[in-house]
């Protein structure tokens, strides 16, 4: 079903006004975790200053280690909620429980489905039965085949609205914490008529790789851009080396839309 064999032209996945798909580049920015309203509230006060819609950050976290900060759960989605209702955005979120699908639907815009969760079959059943847009993330190890099928699952219980996200793979490279496969993007929009977004903090995990990445994602056609903001990255509850803080954000946008422009006109 997800395959550009079975439809020619491009899916747009429509989230408050933003059409992702529609050939312009869309962009999605957050915070890695909520960790309180004042923090996610800042930034989304720097997205709404931008004309931004779109508001990531993380409740449910999967971390590595069970020590580490595990998200604010329910709190972290009704936080969300909270601040896009403020800002006027819309929200994106991790879940990572297929019993919290159908409560996750009430607070959020798009569901995301992590990279440790790709292909955890009875997640995607789930999301797959929700009208939801849902924002699937390729998994740490998988192949493009792998993360198509994973999109199949979605789409084959019905729910089409689904933006694929290239977040990095794992290889023998140490220099960043993943290695951006930045041909799965072409190689995504060829197979599939979804639209493709790039999360430039999760796959490199270096806040000096974040706009180079992401004009290399603009460049091969990625329908969207990620990258995690947070108000003061140093004392952040995670990914505390790769957020940008806010004055940072401000010139990595002015940046990268300005490439955009130069590449889509
Ligand atoms: C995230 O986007 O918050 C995240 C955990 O990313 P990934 O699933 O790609 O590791
Ligand atoms: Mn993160």
């Amino acid at each position: 079903l997800v395959s550009r064999k079975k439809k020619a032209e491009n899916t747009i996945v429509e989230i408050k006004g933003e059409k992702v798909g529609d050939g312009k580049t869309h962009f999605v920015f957050g915070p890695c975790s909520v960790e309180s309203y004042e923090q996610t509230a800042a930034v989304a006060k720097s997205l709404q200053s931008k004309g931004l819609k779109l508001l990531r950050g993380g409740a449910f976290k999967p971390r590595t280690s069970p020590y580490d900060f595990q998200g604010l759960g329910l709190e972290g989605l009704q936080i969300l909620r909270k601040v896009a209702d403020e800002y006027d955005l819309a929200v994106i979120s991790e879940i990572v429980n297929p019993a919290h699908i159908e409560q996750a639907v009430e607070y959020l815009d798009v569901i995301q489905i992590g990279a440790r969760n790709m292909q955890n079959f009875e997640l995607l059943k789930a999301a797959g039965e929700v009208n939801k847009p849902v924002l699937l993330k390729r998994g740490l190890s998988a192949t493009i085949s792998e993360f198509i099928n994973a999109a199949e699952y979605i789409m084959s219980r019905g729910n089409g609205n689904i933006i694929l996200c290239e977040r990095g793979i794992r290889t023998y490279e140490t220099a960043t914490r993943n290695t951006l496969d930045i041909s799965a993007v072409p190689v995504l929009k060829q197979e599939t008529h979804l639209p493709v977004m790039v999360d430039v903090t999760h796959s490199t995990g270096r806040r000096d790789l974040l706009l180079p990445t992401a004009k290399a994602a603009i460049a091969v056609g990625a329908d969207g851009v990620m990258a995690e903001v947070h108000p003061d990255p140093a004392v952040a509850l995670s990914d505390s080396a790769q957020q940008m803080d806010i004055p940072t954000f401000d010139k990595f946008f002015e940046e990268i839309i300005e490439v955009d422009r130069r590449l889509k006109n």
